[in-house]
């Protein structure tokens, strides 16, 4: 008998679509992969430059931890310049998850087994609602509510599946169903047998995981056993491996699980582009469809970054093999983070052509070498120039941080 290769297991399981952001979950949308960042949240520099590495490596969307007013204060100056959507992890606080709105997150996860009172979650509920938000009721067995555990005698599947039902009555008292939810544990047989309930009992969209699966190789062998499983069945709409390792790792994993079943296409050139803010120099978008178009063509084998500004887009997308970066009216050439060559504005997508084949044709090492001898200094004085021209908050970040606190302490800030 012949098997194709994208055959049965493109048959999924309906469920209902959200968007998180401006990627579409469920519904017959591609299976999306997530990870989670490692760094300080607060840190707004380490945890940016960790999820453009995880956008590169696969990752649709990212989850970062919300736990501390910092962290929703970094979530402000992350989201605005973040390549993917990002998520806020809520445990406990729910003042938190109000922060993270504020600072403007795609998407929210509660914990039911840690964020207990009722009217913090209508709470959350209602004003995730108003700001057009989906959550992710994310429940865990490790963490599962002591009622129910007793209830269940342990983390069952009915107990895990009957905590996110719970969940959503709460969400249904203020009208809100923007929803996906999980049924995480570490033990892979009944991690399965939560998400094969849950899918038997909801229509929202499943993130799948097993939780705490502990350091590759064996973390590795039980994400996919368990995830592998439901998708095959054609369970699940989004996916995350949950490493003990860089988080990248974690995005690779997924993408490549979701190539290896045929449910999202192989990658040959990789373009990635910045959402654009306050401080783009150009069009992203229009430049990005153009390089698009004609690297698209030669499909070379590379990952091409097309960035708004030198201010941040060197740094930001140092991973990429090759990237442009718009200022002053000229594009700024890099590779791996380094400038190599200053062009003229009109000439960027021609001249990243130019460079990608002969970065394929030659080698990093050698096209390092070719660099032009004056393009640091001169990327550098732009970068200043910029910088200065549109300040250090060109995203009104500021205005959304001066909010959290507000809202923390109840007092305007100091003028
Ligand atoms: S315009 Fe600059 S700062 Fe804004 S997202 Fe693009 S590269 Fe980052």
């Amino acid at each position: 008998m012949q098997v194709t290769s994208t055959g049965s297991l493109s048959k999924r399981r309906p469920t209902r679509q959200i968007r998180v952001g401006d990627v579409a979950v469920g519904g017959g949308a591609p299976v999306s992969v997530q990870s989670m960042t490692t760094t300080k949240t607060a840190d707004a520099e380490a945890t940016l430059s960790q999820i453009y590495a995880l956008a590169a490596a696969g990752a649709d969307l990212v989850r970062c931890t919300c736990n501390e007013e910092a962290a929703a204060e970094g979530l402000a100056r992350i989201v605005p310049r973040s390549p993917v959507p990002i998520i806020a992890d809520i445990h406990f606080h729910y003042e938190m998850a109000l922060a993270a709105l504020e600072a403007g997150v795609q998407g929210l996860r509660l914990n039911p087994g840690n964020l207990r009172k009722v009217h913090e979650i209508r709470l959350v509920a209602g004003e995730a609602k108003d700001r057009g938000v989906p959550i992710r009721i994310g429940v865990n067995a490790g963490s599962l509510h002591p009622d129910l555990y007793k209830r269940f005698g342990g983390a069952t599947p009915e107990a895990l599946v009957e905590s996110a039902r719970m969940e959503l009555a709460i969400f249904a008292d203020v009208g809100f169903d923007d929803v996906k939810i999980s049924v995480k544990a570490s033990s892979v047989p009944l991690m399965i047998d939560a998400y094969r309930l849950a899918s038997e009992t909801f229509d929202h969209p499943l993130h799948l995981g097993v939780t705490e699966a502990g350091p590759p190789p064996s973390g590795l062998l039980k994400g996919t056993a368990g995830i592998g499983t439901l998708l095959a069945e054609g369970i699940g709409d989004t996916i995350r491996y949950s490493l003990t390792a860089d988080p990248v790792e974690e995005a690779r994993a997924g993408r490549q699980l979701l190539e290896v079943l045929g449910l999202r296409e192989r990658k040959g050139l990789d373009l990635i582009a910045c959402p654009s803010c306050g401080r783009a120099e150009i069009d992203v978008i229009a430049v990005a469809r153009a390089a698009q178009e004609a690297l698209g063509e030669r499909n070379l084998p590379i990952q091409v970054a097309v960035m708004g500004c030198v201010v941040n887009g060197p740094g930001e997308a140092r991973e990429a093999d090759l990237g442009i970066a718009a200022g002053r009216k000229r594009g700024h050439l890099f590779i791996k983070g380094k400038i190599v060559r200053v062009v003229p504005e009109d000439e960027m997508v021609e001249a990243l052509v130019a460079e990608a084949e002969k970065l394929v044709a030659e080698g990093v090492e050698a096209r390092l070498a070719a660099a032009d001898s004056g393009a640091e200094a001169e990327a550098e004085a732009d970068r200043l120039a910029l910088f200065e021209a549109k300040g250090p908050d060109a995203n009104a970040s500021e205005a959304r941080v001066a909010l959290i606190r507000k809202r923390h302490t109840g007092e305007d800030p100091p003028a």
